[in-house]
């Protein structure tokens, strides 16, 4: 009786927030206007239009940094000691992508624009063609159970669905539990916080295969090197990253 009424007490709050949707409806995250259509998420059809593709000429072809053209020849300082192989991403990690991150920490919902925007990212991907398998970057259990789910694991199921290959949700597994990244810390700091954080439970599924990591969001790309060192070592040929926004300085 007592789970009945519990139940039935989620659906009417369901059924509410459905109703209020309807009478009230949701007003961009970033400008305030009137969001018309439910595939755009929490965002207008005139913010989206915002988040536009870098031209290909002019990024760097291991982690897409935007480059002059002439600098395409000189070391590109934004993958100095990168250890993924390859990084790709919809865009600059502000905005419209930043508020949809940020969304989909407190609510596990993927709107259609986002799904459509990842498919266009990977569709142009030629690094990807090899890739054997997709794994989410892991959050610790205790994480997991204070949120429910795991954010990357959304964008991960979006991200083998475009590209046609599996998903390993348990491949790797992150053994230590570490707080939030401050900011102010520097990408130093913040590598020695998540060293050793991950550990990898099936060698088979791992040697010898191109893996690609999905995450939400790249800053000092700690995390993600880390994931990609500890595949790596369990004989990984290749670990390529996909997040929604990255860091650009
Ligand atoms: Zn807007
Ligand atoms: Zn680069």
């Amino acid at each position: 009786m007592v789970m009945l009424g519990r139940t039935f007490s989620i659906l009417a709050r369901r059924l509410v927030d459905d109703l209020l949707s309807v009478v009230f409806p949701t007003l961009c995250a970033l400008c305030g206007e009137p969001v018309d259509s439910l595939a755009d998420g929490i965002t207008c059809a005139a913010c989206w239009s915002g988040v536009d593709a870098l031209p290909t000429f002019a990024r760097c072809p291991r982690c897409h940094a935007p480059r002059s053209a002439e600098a395409t020849t000189t070391e590109c300082p934004a993958c100095r000691g990168m250890v993924l192989d390859g990084l790709r991403y919809i865009g600059p990690y502000d905005g419209v992508l930043r508020a949809h991150v940020l969304f989909l920490k407190r609510k596990p919902q993927v709107c259609r624009r986002l799904r459509e925007k990842i498919q266009e990212v990977l569709a142009e991907e030629s690094a990807f063609r090899d890739v054997a398998v997709v794994l989410p970057v892991p959050l610790h259990p205790r994480r997991l159970r204070e949120r429910g789910y795991n954010q990357a694991e959304l964008l991960a199921e979006e991200v083998a669905r475009a590209l046609a290959r599996p998903l390993e949700k348990d491949v790797l597994r992150r053994i230590i539990y570490t707080e939030p990244h401050r900011a102010g810390m520097d990408a130093l700091a913040r590598a020695r916080r998540v060293a050793g954080s991950f550990a990898v439970t099936s060698a088979e599924a791992v040697r010898g295969r191109v893996i690609l990591l999905v995450d939400d969001v790249f800053t000092s790309g700690a995390t993600l090197n880390e994931c990609a060192r500890t595949l790596r070592r369990s004989g990984a040929r290749a670990v390529y990253g996909f997040v929604i926004g990255r860091a650009l300085a």
